[in-house]
């Protein structure tokens, strides 16, 4: 039985209770983080908590946990749950209060944290890579903040589901930024280019880590915008997150991307990727470059 943490107690997930008046349910005003667990560690812990961090910051919700509470308890939830390989789910709402748009004069924080299994890529996925469409990005001005409110990604993932498709790439002024919830990169004469951070794309951790093996292991590689042009034309196209990986496209608008199989960069990266994972099940994080 998983068990999850609330408000700051371990319970069964059957048994972990929010009031309907919580504002997360209500308005959706909230921010979450998605964690990968190797081999009983936090993937990229440091990173996940400073983009929480940077996230209640920008929603102006006081954070309820100290860093050191936090891997506490995350700890704690992950060896609850049998260590070994799992994804952390944890979300921060502004907690309980009669319905108003205005921020409650008292603010007491609903923090829930839950463990799910966390499924390897499927082998279909590395021989044959997947399918993408591009959609019209109908989101907000502030993709950077790891926002629970994602009615937009929802409808724009089933779009692309309906589409045959595993994800919508999402264009906005004339510019590709990100997936419904994964990043972008593409792969052009040898060259990694994804687009630079800003508001219209969430700071992604794994997009972080890719870009820095591909520093260390001398990888062109290059943040610049990205046009719905440079995508049709380009040799690979990759969507990347913590709980996918990278994903190659292969089909993108029922058009093949380059050969119409997982690119050679894409092969090296996922080798570089893993081979990374590989170090931190047995020896934990490397500190923060
Ligand atoms: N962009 C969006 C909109 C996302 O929802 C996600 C992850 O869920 C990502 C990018 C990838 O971020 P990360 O690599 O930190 O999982």
């Amino acid at each position: 039985m998983s068990i999850v943490y609330i408000n700051g107690e371990f319970l069964p997930l059957e048994q972990a209770q929010v009031s309907v008046t919580d504002r997360g349910f209500v308005f959706g005003d909230g921010v979450y983080e998605v964690i990968p667990v190797y081999g009983g560690r936090l993937f990229r812990l440091e990173q996940h908590l400073q983009r929480l961090a940077r996230s209640l910051r920008e929603i102006r919700l006081p954070d309820p946990l100290s860093g050191n509470q936090w891997q506490q308890c995350l700890q704690e939830v992950v060896r609850r749950n049998g260590g070994g390989d799992q994804s952390i789910y944890m979300q921060i709402t502004r907690g309980a209060a009669p319905r108003d748009h205005a921020f409650p004069k008292q603010t007491r924080p609903t923090v829930y944290v839950v463990s799910s299994p966390l499924q390897p890529m499927a082998a279909e996925i590395e021989e044959q890579g997947v399918a993408a469409v591009t959609l019209p990005d109908i989101r907000w001005q502030r993709c950077d903040i790891k926002a629970i409110t994602l009615l937009p990604n929802i409808l724009l993932r089933q779009q692309a589901l309906d589409q045959g498709a595993v994800e919508a790439i999402l264009v906005r002024d004339g510019q590709v930024n990100e997936g419904a919830a994964s990043n972008l990169f593409i792969v052009k004469d040898g060259e990694l280019i994804t687009p630079p951070k800003g508001p219209f794309l969430l700071p992604g951790i794994t997009r972080d880590l890719i870009l820095e093996l591909a520093a260390a292991h001398d990888i062109p590689h290059r943040e610049a915008a990205i046009s719905p042009r440079d995508l049709q034309a380009a040799d690979e196209v990759w969507l990347t997150s913590s709980t996918r990986e990278i994903l190659p496209v292969t089909r993108l608008d029922q058009r093949r991307v380059g050969e119409g199989k997982p690119g050679a960069l894409w092969r090296k990266m996922m080798g570089l990727y893993q081979d990374y994972k590989q170090i931190v099940r047995e020896r934990g994080e490397l500190p923060a470059a």
